[in-house]
C-alpha cells in the first residue's frame, strides 16, 4: 500500500513530494514518481508532522456539569467538583470519554498525545480507564499517560502509596502537585519523591510545577537540579508553571539559564490557565503565564497543551492545538515574523522532543508516515484561521479528511483571505 502526497509545503516554505511504502516515509523529493500509488495533490498547503498535545487530562475530559456545575469558574471550585465526581467514576466511563477526545484529536491533527490520570483516592478507574485506552488506540494516536496525585501525596494517608501502585500498573510518567502540598517543606519532599520513584522504576516525569500566582513557589529550580542530579537531561518536564509570569527580572533570567542546562522541558496550558491565573489580582491583572518567549530564547525546550476540554475546570474547549498555539501566541507575545512559525513548532516537533518520540516522528525517510495537511499554505494564515486539517495521515493511511466549509454574502464567495 503506497501513499503519494504531491505538493506539500513544509514550513521553511518550500514545495516537496512525499511517498509512503509500508507505513514510513521512503522518498520526501520533488517529482516523484510511484506507480499505483494512491496519490493525493495538496496544492501548496501547508504539512506538518503531526500535532503534538502535551498535556491532556483526558480522564476529567466531557463531565462539565457533573455532578454540578464550577459556578465561580477557578481552580479551587473545580478541584472541589472533581473531587466530588471521582468516586463514582468507572474505568469504562472514562475510557469512553476519553476515546472520544482521541477521536476529536486525531481528526484535527494531534497524533500524539501525554495524558493525565488522577491517581488521588482510593478509585483508581482513572488510570485503569486511560491505560486501556493508550494500549486500544495505539495504531491511531500514540498516548502516553501520567500518574497525576491531583491532591499531592502527603495530605491523606495512602496517597503516596497510590502513585506508587500506578507506576506499578504501567503509566509512562510520574507526575506530582508540589505547590499543592501544605507546606513548601512537603512540596520540596514530593518533588525528591518523584524523581526517586522515576528512578526506581524507569520512568519520564512530568511534574504540575508553581501552577499558581505566587511569585514565592519555587519548585522548577528544585526540579531542574535534581534532573541534573539523576542525569535525566530530556526525560523531565515541568507543566504549567504559572508563577513564573510573576517573577523579578534577576531571578528569571538566572533560572533561564538553569533550565536550560538541565534539559527540562516546559509545557504551557494557554486555556484554563489564561481563564484562572491573575483571577485574584485586583487591576493591573497578571497574565500568569511561564516566559514562553524567553525559555525559548534561551534555548529551553518549550511547548503546548490543550490541558482541559469541557472538564470541571474549563466548560469550553474542543481539543484543537492549533487553537491552543494561537491562544497562547497572544499571552506570550509571540507575534514577530519569526515568532509565528515558532508557535507551530511548539505544537509539533517540540512537543514531540517532550515527549521523547522523536525517533518515530519528523518528515523524513525512514520515520513512520505521520502527516497532517492544513486548508492553508503557511503558519501566519494556519494561526490566523484556525483552518480545517484538509488530511490527517497515519503510518501511511488516511485516517481523517475535512471539506473545508464555503461561506457566500449575497451569493458571493467570502474567502477571508485578501
Ligand atoms: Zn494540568
Amino acid at each position: 500500500m503506497s501513499l503519494l502526497i504531491r505538493n506539500a509545503r513544509l514550513l521553511d516554505g518550500s514545495l516537496v513530494d512525499l511517498l509512503a511504502d509500508d507505513h514510513r516515509w521512503t522518498r520526501i523529493g520533488t517529482d516523484l514518481a510511484a506507480d499505483g500509488a494512491t496519490e493525493i495533490d495538496a496544492e501548496g498547503r501547508l504539512a506538518t508532522a503531526p500535532l503534538v498535545d502535551c498535556h491532556l487530562h483526558l480522564d476529567a475530559s466531557l463531565t462539565a456539569g457533573k455532578p454540578r456545575w464550577n459556578e465561580s469558574g477557578t481552580l479551587l471550585e473545580g478541584i472541589d467538583v472533581w473531587g466530588e465526581l471521582k468516586p463514582s467514576l468507572t474505568e469504562q466511563d472514562v475510557y469512553e470519554r476519553a476515546r472520544e477526545i482521541v477521536r476529536w484529536s486525531v481528526a484535527q491533527g494531534t497524533l500524539f498525545i501525554r495524558a493525565h490520570a488522577d491517581v488521588s483516592g482510593e478509585n483508581d478507574a482513572m488510570v485503569r480507564g486511560l491505560l486501556r485506552l493508550r494500549d486500544d488506540v495505539a495504531e491511531l494516536c500514540t498516548v502516553q499517560v501520567t500518574a497525576f496525585p491531583q491532591d499531592g501525596i502527603f495530605q491523606r494517608d495512602g496517597d503516596e502509596q497510590r502513585l506508587e501502585h500506578a507506576i506499578r500498573l504501567g503509566v509512562d510518567c510520574v507526575g506530582g502537585i508540589p505547590h499543592y502540598e501544605p507546606t513548601s517543606e512537603l512540596g520540596l519532599l514530593e518533588v525528591h519523591r518523584v524523581f526517586d520513584l522515576a528512578k526506581q522504576y524507569s520512568r519520564r516525569i512530568d511534574v504540575h510545577c508553581d501552577e499558581t500566582d505566587d511569585p514565592n513557589s519555587r519548585f522548577l529550580e528544585v526540579m531542574a537540579d535534581d534532573t541534573v542530579k539523576h542525569a535525566m537531561a530530556g526525560r523531565v518536564t515541568a507543566s504549567h508553571c504559572t508563577a513564573m509570569g510573576s517573577y523579578e527580572p534577576y531571578y528569571s533570567s538566572k533560572l533561564h539559564g538553569f533550565l536550560r542546562r538541565s534539559g527540562i522541558n516546559v509545557v504551557v496550558n494557554p486555556f484554563a490557565n489564561s481563564l484562572i491565573q491573575g483571577r485574584l489580582d485586583a487591576y493591573p491583572k497578571r497574565r500568569g503565564f511561564a516566559q514562553l518567549k524567553e525559555l525559548l530564547a534561551a534555548g529551553v525546550n518549550v511547548s503546548l497543551g490543550n490541558d482541559v476540554v469541557m472538564d470541571p475546570w474549563y466548560s469550553l474547549g474542543r481539543a484543537d492545538m492549533v487553537e491552543a498555539a494561537s491562544l497562547a501566541l497572544h499571552f506570550t507575545y509571540m507575534s514577530g515574523r519569526e515568532e509565528i512559525p515558532e508557535m507551530l513548532r511548539c505544537a509539533t516537533e517540540r512537543g514531540a522532543r517532550t515527549l521523547g518520540v522523536e525517533d518515530e516522528y519528523g518528515l523524513e525517510e525512514g520515520k513512520p508516515a505521520d502527516l497532517v495537511v492544513y486548508d492553508a499554505p503557511n503558519a501566519l494564515e494556519v494561526l490566523r484561521l484556525h483552518p480545517p486539517r484538509r488530511w490527517v495521515i497515519r503510518r501511511g493511511r488516511v485516517v481523517a479528511e475535512t471539506t473545508p466549509a464555503r461561506t457566500t454574502l449575497l451569493g458571493e464567495p467570502v474567502t477571508f483571505s485578501p
